[in-house]
C-alpha cells in the first residue's frame, strides 16, 4: 500500500500536479495508523510513550493544518470563498481574525490537556500534542506577518508570503512546509513581490530595515 501511494505521489510530481484530497488522506492514514496502533497496544506503559505520543500529536496537527487550509479554506465555491474570513485575510494580510485572547485560551486549553494527560491518562498525550500544535499555529501565523520574523523564521515567512502573493493554490503549510513538498504544492521562489505588497503583508508595523530577505518571495 505504501509503495503504491509513493508511486502515486511520484506520478503527481512528474505531472507537476497537486495531489488530490483522497490520496493526501490515505497517505497520512497509512503512515500514521500502524505506528500509532503499535504504540497504543504494545508499549503504552513505557516512559517513552508519552513523548512519542505527544510528538505524534504535533505531527498530526501539521497534516490537519495543511489539509484544512488547502481543502476547506481554499476548496470552497468561489462565491462562498469570497465571503469568508480567510479571503478577507488574503486581501488584507495584516488582519488576522484570531484575537490575542483566543490565542491565550487555546494555549491554556493545550496546557490543561497536557496536565490531564500526565495525571489521568497516557493515551491523551496524542490529543495534547495536537492541541499544542494548534495553539502554536495561532501564534506562528501572527509571527509570520511581523517584520522581525524575517530574522528568525525567514524560510517559513517567505513561504507564507508566496501563499499571499499570487500563489494562493500553493504553500499551504504555516508551521511546516513538508506536506507541501510531499503533495506537490510548493510555489515558485523566483517570483518577486513589490514594495506595496510587502507593506500590505506587514500592515502598519512594517520596518524595512528588518526585512532581511530583500522582498524576494
Ligand atoms: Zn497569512
Ligand atoms: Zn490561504
Amino acid at each position: 500500500m505504501i509503495f503504491y501511494l509513493l508511486g502515486m505521489l511520484s506520478y503527481y510530481k512528474l505531472a507537476n500536479k497537486p495531489v488530490p484530497a483522497t490520496i493526501c488522506l490515505l497517505f497520512f492514514a497509512v503512515i500514521t495508523v500502524p505506528p500509532t496502533a503499535t504504540l497504543y497496544f504494545f508499549i503504552n506503559e513505557h516512559w517513552a510513550f508519552r513523548a512519542i505520543a505527544f510528538a505524534g500529536g504535533l505531527f498530526c496537527w501539521t497534516f490537519i493544518e495543511y489539509f484544512c487550509h488547502r481543502f476547506l479554506m481554499h476548496g470552497k465555491e468561489k462565491k462562498e470563498y469570497h465571503k469568508s474570513h480567510h479571503f478577507f485575510h488574503h486581501t488584507n494580510p495584516a488582519v488576522i481574525f484570531t484575537s490575542r485572547v483566543k490565542r491565550i485560551i487555546f494555549s491554556a486549553v493545550a496546557a490543561l490537556i497536557t496536565c490531564i494527560s500526565i495525571f489521568l491518562s497516557n493515551y491523551l498525550f496524542l490529543l495534547a500534542g495536537m492541541s499544542t500544535g494548534f495553539a502554536l499555529y495561532g501564534y506562528m501565523h501572527v509571527w509570520l506577518h511581523k517584520p522581525w520574523a524575517s530574522k528568525w523564521l525567514s524560510g517559513l515567512q517567505k513561504f507564507h508570503m508566496q501563499h499571499h502573493f499570487g500563489q494562493t493554490e500553493k504553500c499551504f503549510g504555516v508551521t511546516t512546509t513538508w506536506w507541501d513538498r510531499i503533495f506537490n504544492t510548493i510555489g515558485k521562489t523566483e517570483k518577486i513581490a513589490g514594495a506595496k505588497s510587502i507593506e500590505l503583508y506587514f500592515g502598519k508595523t512594517n520596518d524595512q530595515h528588518l526585512i532581511t530577505h530583500k522582498q524576494a518571495v
